[in-house]
Parts: C-alpha cells; sequence; structure tokens
C-alpha cells in the first residue's frame, strides 16, 4: 500500500503520455497526411477543371492561340506553385508552364494513362517516370462536342504537402505536450484529495489496530475521504466506549459478587471459630442462605441479559392473551403482596385481548416491573395495572404509589447495575439489572417502554405491543 498506489497512479500517467504519443505519431500523423493530400489535390482538381472548362477549350476551338495559353499556365503555375500541361489524349504535350514545348520538337509522355487516378482525384509518383522527385498530380479532361480531346494535368511536389502534414503534425505534438503538462494538476489534486488523507486514514488504522482507540484522526473536509475518516473515527469511540463500559460492567459484576461473598464467609468464620454462639446459628444461617438467593438472582439476571444480548432478536413470536398473562403473574406475587399490605388493581381491557409477541420474554417484563413496583411501594397501597387498545397497538402500564424516582435518575435507571440512592436503602437484594432486561426485551420486540414518575408520589412503567389480528377475527365471529 505504501508504495503502490502512487507509484500506480504515476505509472498510468506515464502509460497515457506514451500512448498519447503513439496515437499522435501513428493515428494522428496519417490521418494528417491523408488530409492535407486530398485537400490539396481537391483544389489543385477544381482548378484543373476550371481550366479545362476555359482555356483548353478555347484552344481547341481555336478560339485562343497556343501562345496565350501557355503565358496564361505560367502565369497561373507560378502563382498556384505548381506545374501545369495540357496534354493529347495519346500522351503528346500541347502546354507545358515549366518549359514551353518546341512545336518542332514533339514531346510525348510514354505510357500516359488517364485511368491511373482511378477512384481518386490525384495520383502520388514520378507521372510516368516524367519527374525524378514524387509529385502529387490530378488529371481534368477536356471535352468538346461529347469527345475527349486532352487532358488538364497539374502536378505539385509531394514533398511540399508531407511538410504542411509536418507543420499541422506538430500542432498536435505541441497540444499534446500542453495537455500532459495540464494533467499534472490532477495529479497534485489526487496527492491532496485522496493520497495524503488516505496516508492518514492508514496512519490512523494502524493505531486502532494496536489497540491505541483514544488516537485523534485529523481528515477535514465533506468529500467520502472525510466522511471515510470521520466514521472510522466515530467506530474508534465506540469502541473505546464500549471497552470502557465492559471494564465498567466487571467492575461491576465483580464488586456485587464480593459484597454477598465476604459477609457469607464473615458469617460462616465466625460460627466456625466461636464468635457467633451456636444458638445463634440458626439465625445466622438464614442469614448467609439470604445471601445466596442475592447471589442466585444475580447470576440469572446476568445469564438472561447475555442471552438477550446475544440472541436478542430470536424471538418466538406468537399470538396470546395479555389480559390472562398479566392475571397470571399479579396472582404470582400474592403471597409478597399480603406480607406488605398491597393490592394489585387489574384494569384490562375487553375479557381477552390478543397480542403479537413473545410470551416467555413479556412474563418476565411484567414480572420485573411488579416486582420493583411492589419492592418500592409502601405498605397499605395499591398497585394498578392496566391494558388499553389504540391504532394497532396495546399498551400495558404498571403504576405504583412509592417511592418514585427522582428526575436525574430516570434517564439512567435503565443502565445496567444503576440504582437510585432513594432505593438503596429499601432494597438490599436489588441487581439493578431487572429494568436493563426490561429495555432489551422491548427494544428487540420494536415496540417501546416509557416512565413518568414524580419523586415521593409513584412511577407509571408503560409499554406496548403490536396487537394481534385474532381480536379482530375473534370479533367478527362473536357479531355472527
Ligand atoms: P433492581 O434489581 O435494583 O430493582 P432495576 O433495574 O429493576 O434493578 O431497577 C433499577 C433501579 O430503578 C432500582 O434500583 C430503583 O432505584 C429504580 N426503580 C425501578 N423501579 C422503580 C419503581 N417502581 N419505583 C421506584 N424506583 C424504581
Amino acid at each position: 500500500m505504501r508504495k503502490t498506489i502512487y507509484l500506480k497512479f504515476i505509472l498510468a500517467y506515464a502509460l497515457f503520455a506514451f500512448f498519447g504519443f503513439v496515437t499522435v505519431a501513428t493515428f494522428v500523423s496519417r490521418l494528417t497526411y491523408e488530409y492535407c493530400q486530398r485537400q490539396t489535390s481537391r483544389n489543385m482538381y477544381q482548378e484543373a477543371t476550371r481550366i479545362a472548362d476555359t482555356y483548353a477549350a478555347d484552344l481547341y476551338n481555336s478560339e485562343i492561340s497556343l501562345e496565350t495559353v501557355q503565358k496564361q499556365m505560367e502565369s497561373l503555375s507560378y502563382f498556384m506553385d505548381t506545374e501545369i500541361w495540357i496534354i493529347n489524349p495519346s500522351g503528346r504535350m500541347i502546354v507545358n508552364s515549366a518549359d514551353a514545348p518546341d512545336p518542332e520538337q514533339e514531346i510525348v509522355v510514354e505510357g500516359f494513362d488517364p485511368t491511373v487516378t482511378q477512384k481518386n482525384y490525384y495520383t502520388r509518383g514520378t507521372f510516368f517516370d516524367s519527374f525524378d522527385e514524387e509529385k502529387l498530380s490530378v488529371i481534368a479532361p477536356i471535352i468538346n462536342n461529347y469527345k475527349t480531346r486532352g487532358y488538364v494535368i497539374i502536378h505539385t511536389a509531394a514533398s511540399k504537402i508531407d511538410e504542411d502534414a509536418n507543420n499541422m503534425l506538430n500542432i498536435s505534438y505541441l497540444m499534446l505536450i500542453v495537455i500532459l503538462f495540464l494533467s499534472i494538476i490532477i495529479l497534485i489534486f489526487f496527492t491532496e484529495i485522496v493520497y495524503r488523507p488516505l496516508r492518514k486514514i492508514i496512519a490512523a488504522t494502524e493505531q486502532y489496530a494496536a489497540g491505541n482507540m483514544h488516537y485523534e484522526l485529523n481528515v477535514e473536509g465533506d468529500d467520502e475521504m472525510g466522511y471515510l475518516a470521520a466514521s472510522l473515527g466515530y467506530m474508534a469511540r465506540t469502541v473505546a466506549s464500549s471497552e470502557d463500559d465492559q471494564k465498567k460492567f466487571i467492575a461491576n459484576v465483580s464488586h456485587d459478587f464480593r459484597s454477598p461473598l465476604t459477609s457469607i464467609r464473615g458469617f460462616l468464620e465466625a460460627m466456625q471459630d466461636g464468635t457467633i454462639p451456636p444458638e445463634m446459628h440458626h439465625h445466622y444461617i438464614g442469614v448467609v442462605l439470604n445471601e445466596t438467593e442475592r447471589l442466585t438472582k444475580l447470576t440469572n439476571s446476568l445469564l438472561a441479559l447475555n442471552n438477550l444480548n446475544t440472541k436478542g432478536m430470536l424471538l418466538q413470536m406468537t399470538d396470546w392473551d395479555i389480559n390472562d398473562v398479566i392475571r397470571k403473574v399479579s396472582a404470582s406475587f400474592e403471597q409478597v403482596c399480603r406480607s406488605k399490605n398491597i393490592r394489585i388493581r387489574l384494569i384490562l381491557s375487553g375479557d381477552v385481548l390478543y397480542v403479537h409477541a413473545d410470551m416467555d420474554k413479556i412474563q418476565q417484563v411484567l414480572y420485573n416491573l411488579i416486582d420493583n413496583a411492589i419492592k418500592f411501594s409502601n405498605y397499605y397501597s395499591e398497585i394498578e395495572i392496566e391494558t388499553t387498545e389504540k391504532k394497532g397497538k396495546v399498551f400495558v402500564s404498571v403504576k405504583d404509589s412509592g417511592i418514585g424516582i427522582p428526575k436525574e435518575d430516570q434517564n439512567q435507571i435503565w443502565e445496567r447495575f444503576y440504582k437510585t440512592d432513594l432505593s438503596r436503602g429499601k432494597d438490599k437484594k436489588g441487581t439493578g439489572l431487572g429494568l436493563s432486561i426490561v429495555r432489551e426485551i422491548i427494544r428487540a420486540h420494536g415496540e417501546n417502554i416509557s416512565l413518568v414518575s414524580t419523586e415521593g408520589v409513584g412511577s407509571k412503567f408503560t409499554f406496548t405491543l403490536k396487537r394481534s389480528d385474532l381480536n379482530d377475527e375473534l370479533d367478527e365471529e362473536d357479531t355472527e
């Protein structure tokens, strides 16, 4: 990575330059030569046909003398930088702008064939060995009374065309160099926008991989690189904070395990060395059992949380009657309620109310909420459990008139191991895990749980569940 991406880009640039030059030297060069040749020959052909229609035609009609035509052709060829011939179909030279033919001495172009140009306007070569150097020649017939009387032939030096083409080609080379030079700007942009930020990101990922999650990644910009860097930074912060959470969690767990273990050990030692007399053993065994019960509860809650986290999405969704489940869960608290003289009042919507959810998990939610409500309720008070239906949802609320939860604690009670100061004295066995479990379960269902609470007045927890379609089917059956 370190060496390659930049080198690859430079290599791509070098290839671009190389192929640019190769293309200009071969393809563009051929096109330019062909273009110049075609363009010149077209102009020459137009001139040749013009001469054939005017001077040459007049010459064959004897309307103009040979000398005049010779003179005209001389000045015209001088002006056009060409050589103009008029010859008979047999190849005998009549007019030659370069050298006026001697009437006494017959000059013939040996092997002259007017079809030599074939489909083109022109032919390139020494024109039937008439010249030493290469010429570009065009042939235009002189037609009189539907008969070909002769030909006007114009020659120009092929080297002149090559020179023009070379000049044009030089412009192409110059343009290519300018483009290559300007494209260095792309290289600079690439370095600044992609390469440098990428190096910083790589340095940061190396730091993160080495465990330094607090490494500061500094890449500004609202482009993809900036976004990538921001996401990476966010990921590192999340990992760092989850590592912190993990440490906090383990510290909490260890603390919660250690205190009952210390007290169990203390009592057992005191019993062993006789500090606690045998007649008091029965009482202290009860205390020790109580502590072990707390440890069991803590272990169960931790296991439950762990299961929810790892297979949080594996819910057994079925349709069942929430009213019935509430009745059963409340009944299981009968004994505790009686001991505190607490009454549970059920305000249930209809006789049966079907919901679509995981029954065991929601039972656990109800259990935790009612357990808390009883724990934090005063003697001789009332707990209300209510179900209502609204817009395809079932709202379940558990309301107590207990100690309440202070405003500043209301966001934190959902966190693992969190307990309010108010509750510490009242509930020594609490683990602070119950509401975390509740929240995980409700979240896994994609539903919500909310809390309304006033210190010293009471608390009301309300959660939603999906109303089952079974209710409507049962309603229809009833009306039938
Ligand atoms: P715990 O096992 O301690 O009850 P929870 O997670 O269920 O753990 O509750 C966390 C804390 O929230 C409790 O320790 C208590 O301070 C507070 N809390 C929960 N429910 C109530 C309630 N109904 N009334 C007052 N405080 C409550």
